[in-house]
């Protein structure tokens, strides 16, 4: 792991969101990507090296509905930058650490991304990724 890549927020709409953070960040989104096959609409932010990245369930039975469902609007995961994501995710499973998916999928902000289960990790929601060559 070498730095704090991003820090992922659920939110229930980006439209109304986004402008938020542009004002409380005094900056604007870069970027927007919907991932299908994760369910999300996503929108980044960029203050120097720090990331937010911002997302919206693209479904009423997506993983961001049912986390806001559950747990309402906020903080949902922080995500690694790692140089080998395969390495890492071998590390952390020796140590004990269980992954929520066994190879690494494809992300938002072109990256190659794998999630720890929050029951290992004090209920924080841990992201691996790494950009993609
Ligand atoms: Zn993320």
């Amino acid at each position: 792991m070498r730095k704090i890549e991003h820090i992922g927020v659920a939110v229930k709409s980006l439209a109304v969101s986004i402008p938020v953070f542009e004002k409380l960040l005094n900056t604007s989104c870069y970027k927007t990507e919907s991932v299908e096959a994760e369910k999300v609409n996503t929108a980044f932010f960029k203050k120097g090296e720090s990331k937010i990245e911002l997302l919206e369930s693209s479904d009423e039975n997506g993983v961001i509905a049912k986390f806001i469902e559950k747990k309402g609007e906020g903080m949902h995961h922080i995500a690694f930058d790692v140089e080998n994501i395969e390495a890492e995710m071998k590390r952390l499973q020796e140590e004990g650490f269980v992954l929520l998916n066994e190879k690494p999928k494809l992300g938002a902000d072109n990256k190659l991304i794998c999630f720890l289960h929050p029951k290992g990790t004090n209920g924080v929601l841990v992201e691996l990724c790494q950009e993609r060559k």
